[in-house]
């Protein structure tokens, strides 16, 4: 018999559902804004995995605020200017002048005066360092701007949609491709390029499912595996965040076969989010419903697997809250010679936040510097690499059946 850590690598890099689960969410369900039809019948398709690999389901359900989009025109000079509104942008008509900031940063900000104007800013690396989508619009409220867009870092016409508030923005926010924030930069130099927009939305109510599966133990321990399965409305999301759905499907796959249970004796949960994307929503309601009364057992570790594979990418993963586990997955690696950067950083921008605020140690399964046509309509499963994708999943389950077995994650 192969030994248990063996087992759970071989039978990740055999099993076939791991290409098969990514290409299916994605190509069959298309985009699936949380409380979406579409994003109903993926939960569906995950649960239904779930039950076929023998594991204990439930669906978890939440409620939560959508903006539905009703109108959205722009027009560049009289042209027609392909762009899309933010999610909760606001409602109106208006025409103005832009003022361009090229290098979005706290010093560029104070010293621009855009009072007035639409402010119109280049992309920052945000994983680097840079300033976010989410400030940058704050600062252009405070600074008294009238409107704001973001021009795409993506060459090619691409839009790049995204997160802006969970309520009514302040003033109209929207996307225009790289291309057309460079044309709006020519024609203001010589006088020219005025925006008018026109962008009309509602708040409506809608209903999503946290979708969970358990291999029960003996405990009152829980480790719980976690990855989002909405998108944007306007991309089927394979990096953000199929790979990370079918890293924890074929987690909760090998698991629920292998005879590493028998070393442990902790409660594994696999819980798919919704609303991640409209800001967090799905694990905030979970660990408000479950984690802050004593509905589950106490919850020792909470592993995300959030856009773990791209074409091109560095394999990275941080942990938090634990240096007794941060320092066990480092020598583990070493020791075993896998091919993944470590960090010890709190988690931003993903599910892992509500449980690393809660205290709970997290290990989060990453790209680091992954070029990506996340929140596009062109993140499709033709920019993954499978056997990359593959070599990730086993990674993260020698790491977590090591951290199952030495329960290196309980003594914080
Ligand atoms: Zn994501």
């Amino acid at each position: 018999m192969r030994e248990p850590i063996g087992d759970i690598i071989g039978n990740i890099w055999s099993s076939t559902d791991i290409s098969n689960n990514l290409n299916y969410i994605c190509d069959t369900f298309g985009p699936r804004p949380a409380g979406s039809e579409s994003a109903d019948l993926a939960g569906d398709y995950i649960k239904n995995k779930l039950d076929e690999y023998g594991l204990d389901t439930h669906k978890h359900q939440f409620e939560h605020a959508y903006w539905e989009k009703e109108k959205a025109e722009f027009y560049l000079d009289n042209n027609k200017l392909h762009a899309i509104p933010f999610h909760f942008s606001k409602s109106e008509e208006l025409t103005g002048d832009c003022f361009i900031l090229k290098t979005p940063s706290e010093k560029s900000f104070e010293k621009a005066n855009f009072q007035g104007k639409i402010l119109l800013v280049t992309p920052t690396k945000q994983r680097h360092g840079g300033m976010s989508r989410k400030e940058m619009f704050r600062r252009a409220v405070e600074g008294g701007a009238i409107g704001f867009i973001q021009m795409s870092s993506i060459m090619g016409g691409v839009l790049e949609t995204g997160s802006i508030g969970n309520d009514f923005t302040e003033i109209p926010a929207f996307s225009c491709s790289f291309e057309n924030g460079r044309l709006i930069e020519r024609l203001q130099n010589k006088g020219k390029g005025k925006i008018s927009l026109s962008i009309q939305g509602k708040k409506v109510k809608k209903s999503s499912y946290n979708i969970i599966g358990d291999i029960k133990g003996s405990s009152d321990n829980m480790v719980i595996s976690g990855a989002h399965y909405d998108t944007w409305d306007i991309g089927p999301g394979a990096f953000d965040n199929g790979t990370g759905v079918s890293t924890v499907l074929a987690l909760a796959e090998v698991y629920s076969k292998s005879t590493v249970k028998d070393k442990f004796d902790d409660t594994l949960r696999f819980i798919f989010f919704s609303g991640e994307e409209l800001g967090i929503l799905g694990s905030e309601a979970y660990t408000k419903d479950y984690i802050d009364t004593d509905r589950t057992p106490k919850v020792s570790l909470m592993c995300n697997y959030d856009c773990t594979n791209i074409k091109g990418g560095v394999r990275g993963a941080f942990t938090s809250n634990s240096m007794s586990m941060h320092k066990s997955i480092v020598n583990f690696v070493e020791s075993r010679g896998f091919d993944i950067k470590m960090s010890l950083r709190p988690p931003h921008g993903t599910d892992a936040i509500h449980f690393s605020n809660r205290k709970i140690p997290t290990f989060g399964l990453a790209q680091f510097t992954a070029p990506s046509y996340m929140h596009t309509a062109f993140d499709t499963p033709d920019k993954i690499d499978i056997s990359e994708l593959k070599n990730s999943t086993a990674i993260a389950g020698a790491i977590l059946a090591d951290l199952l077995i030495t329960g290196k994650m309980k003594n914080v």
